[in-house]
């Protein structure tokens, strides 16, 4: 499996699969990679009947774009090696991993794209100009990689509704699939940032999930106050960590419409600082 720096290489790369007539499947990542991650590139290998059908392209690139001034661009993980590795095993086709330069040659983009609504509140209230960030890029790499399937996780619950809505309102030509969470065995989300934790920050970390589940079972047992299910979210994340809540959040599962009640597929989700590492995840309950 090679490693690709250029856009003009991947190019020349991607046309001789298409030639071949593969079908190209993207699963763009910020690199430091985990099973996160790489279940998306399995999962596409067992969705590929013919198990060579499917060309998987994985983009590694740690978008300036997509950080606040005061975030962790600088100290984010990177260890492309191991990434190669890691990515080989799982089924990778080709690794994109562009330098800033090759992206953005002249240090930024005069060109935008944004998505309303669906970037409102939730992590789009916290990191402004986050999502720009994301669907500048995304738009920047499905141009480049043109392909057919694009995978992202449900751990970016409010991103993956965005780039469904961005793919739908400008008409890629790309199916956007979206993979489960992949979590560690005591229910934190893999996340490259939780490479930031602290060993008590990590101790404390699966109350993020505990916490969802008991607000989803509340609703299954017919609970329909988004506002009690908040609070109890609230409730056991303050009695069992030392977290600062950014948010809690009941929202419509496919439009992330705000509700009142809940008589309709929801997600929670939140966001959560532990020390200094902020940390999300969700849950989606089908009412
Ligand atoms: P990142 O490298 O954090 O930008 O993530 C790249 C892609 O992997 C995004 O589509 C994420 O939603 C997805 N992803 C990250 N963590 C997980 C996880 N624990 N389970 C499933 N997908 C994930």
């Amino acid at each position: 499996m090679n490693i690709i720096k250029q856009i003009d290489a991947l190019r020349e790369n991607i046309n001789q699969a298409k030639k071949q007539n593969k079908t190209i499947v993207f699963i763009p990542t910020m690199g430091f990679l985990h099973q996160g991650h790489l279940s998306m590139a399995e999962l596409a290998r067992r969705q590929d009947e013919t198990r060579s059908k499917f060309y998987i392209v994985m983009s590694i690139f740690v978008n300036p774009l997509q950080f606040g001034p005061n975030e962790d661009y600088d100290k984010y993980p990177r260890d492309l090696s191991r990434d190669a590795e890691l990515a080989q095993r799982a089924g990778v086709d080709i690794i994109f991993a562009p330098t800033v330069h090759e992206m953005y040659p002249e240090g930024t983009s005069l060109t935008t794209v944004s998505v309303a609504e669906v970037t409102e509140g939730l992590c789009g209230a916290g990191r402004p100009g986050h999502f720009q960030g994301v669907t500048t890029v995304v738009s920047k790499l499905f141009n480049i990689v043109q392909p057919d399937i694009a995978y992202f996780g449900q751990k970016d619950y409010q991103q993956a509704i965005t780039i469904k809505k961005m793919v739908q309102d400008l008409n890629f030509p790309i199916e956007i699939i979206v993979a489960p969470t992949v979590r560690e065995q005591d229910g934190l989300a893999m996340s490259s940032r939780n490479s930031y934790l602290s060993p008590e920050e990590r101790r404390q970390a699966p109350v993020l999930y505990r916490s969802l589940q008991e607000g989803a079972a509340l609703i299954k047992q017919g609970e329909t106050r988004p506002e009690i299910i908040r609070e109890k979210i609230v409730q056991r994340i303050r009695n069992e960590s030392t977290g600062q809540i950014e948010y809690v959040e009941i929202r419509n599962a496919d439009n992330l419409a705000t509700t009142s009640i809940i008589d309709s597929n929801v997600v929670i989700a939140l966001a959560v600082r532990l020390g200094s590492t902020r940390l999300i995840d969700n849950i989606v309950v089908e009412v």
